[in-house]
């Protein structure tokens, strides 16, 4: 297949006007210029001219509750975080749907706007789910599976063993690279349960590393509690606990690294303003920590919106060097699952972020986060072929990343690994 768009952005600094991509196998073999006869086969190759489109990797989203997609709009924002984790276990409790088939409408939803690969949570996992999720189709997955004691050290210690042992029994049937485990929150997971993890990892050998996602630092209600401060925690969890910095419980037992994916970072340790506070990286703050880890931290600006957060602070990731992404969090706490509105969302709210950055943090960022560095993120020569065409009118190199991140473009064909996921359309 010789796939010809009108602008093929490969990566966000590789946007180039008419080069067709020759495809075979499902994977991409050759860039040709348009006005080329491609010589090195002599297969006759299928010319599928896509119009004016921008032919891209397609958007990767960092973190999303897929089992969550049938609450949308079942929960208020509330009054503090902790009313909305109240009323989320209060609508969970009563959902009548299973949670593979709310898993499928949200791969659904994603895949329709763009989307072809996801980190998700998964709340509970059975073989049997995890197995619907695969069938589903749609975006690749990356599924953490959750792991939270609430307060129950042999609860804790319990899930983590049952998660390891799903990766081994996984990694058998040679889908290891598409699990991970996500210790839930610094205030949902304890020391035993971080221990249990660490010690769970370490003794797997080989210097495997697991993929880890981790909500961290969302909130200063959460900093309040984890600190050992009274407030609004307190009534959903009990008595505040002097946990200490996540960051710092989790660097600790070697936790903290490339495979390591801290979900908002909201709330960041303010030592650079000379407060100290870590206990591991001297005088280094948290972003700096986190870059040198070469760790990713996910923003989700629909569920920061949502929440009407304080500003994100960008800039201390940005000047830190952190590698950071988008994500679509939860349907329950968030308008939609559509990542085209989470860069649209971003561009808005850090107009100072270069176009290409910002494309960067929801595609091949996200994709290197999630571990999937190689499979999605990047179009190029050698890899599969895994590609979203938006409808561009764009007649500028810089117009066609403008559009692309800013003014949430029609999807108009896409594909995951060769497989064509959404149908060519017409222009509207
Ligand atoms: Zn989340």
């Amino acid at each position: 297949m010789r796939l010809r768009a009108r602008w093929l952005v490969a990566a966000p600094d590789d946007v180039v006007e008419g080069v067709d991509l020759m495809v075979e196998a499902g994977r991409v073999v050759a860039r040709v210029p348009s006005h080329e006869i491609h010589t090195s086969t002599s297969e006759p190759f299928e010319l599928v001219d896509l119009g004016d489109v921008a032919l891209t990797p397609g958007l990767v989203d960092a973190h999303a509750h897929l089992d969550l997609t049938d609450l949308a709009g079942a929960v208020a924002p509330g009054a503090s975080f902790p009313d909305w984790i109240v009323g989320l276990l209060r609508a969970r409790g009563a959902a009548t749907s299973e949670a593979s088939s709310a898993v499928a409408r949200g791969l659904e939803r994603l895949a329709t706007t763009g989307c072809v690969a996801v980190g998700d949570i998964a709340a509970s996992w059975t073989h049997g789910e995890l197995d619907a999720r695969r069938k589903a189709g749609g975006p690749i997955t990356r599924t953490y599976l959750e792991v939270l004691d609430a307060g129950d050290d042999a609860r804790g210690r319990a899930a983590v063993e049952r998660a390891l042992a799903f990766l081994d029994g996984d990694g058998a049937a040679g889908q290891v690279d598409l699990l991970g485990i996500s210790p839930h929150a610094p205030y949902t997971v304890g020391d035993a349960t971080l221990d249990a993890l660490a010690s769970g990892i370490a003794s797997r050998g080989n210097g495997r590393s697991v993929p880890l996602q981790v909500h961290w630092a969302e909130t200063p209600e959460e900093e309040a509690w984890t600190g050992g401060r009274t407030g609004p925690f307190d009534a959903l969890l009990g008595p505040p606990q002097g946990r200490g910095r996540a960051l710092d419980r989790l660097e600790r037992r070697g936790l903290l690294g490339p495979a390591t994916v801290l979900v908002h970072g909201n709330v960041p340790d303010d030592v650079a303003a000379g407060t100290g506070r870590n206990d591991c990286g001297g005088q280094d703050d948290e972003p700096t920590r986190i870059a040198r880890a070469d760790a990713s931290v996910v923003h989700c600006p629909g569920a920061h919106a949502f929440f009407a957060r304080a500003p994100f602070p960008v800039e201390r990731y940005r000047a830190a060097g952190v590698r950071l992404c988008l994500g679509t969090d939860s349907a329950a706490g968030n308008d939609d699952l559509d990542m085209r509105r989470e860069l649209a969302l971003a561009a808005a709210a850090f107009p100072h972020v270069p176009l290409a950055e910002l494309w960067g943090w929801a595609t091949c960022d996200a994709a290197r986060a999630l571990g999937l560095g190689d499979r999605v993120g990047v179009l190029g020569v050698g890899r599969p072929f895994t590609a979203v065409a938006f409808a561009t009118a764009a007649r500028s190199r810089e117009r066609v990343l403008d559009e692309l991140v800013r003014e949430r473009p029609e999807v108009r064909a896409s594909w995951i690994e060769g497989r064509q996921v959404v149908a060519q359309r017409s222009p509207r």
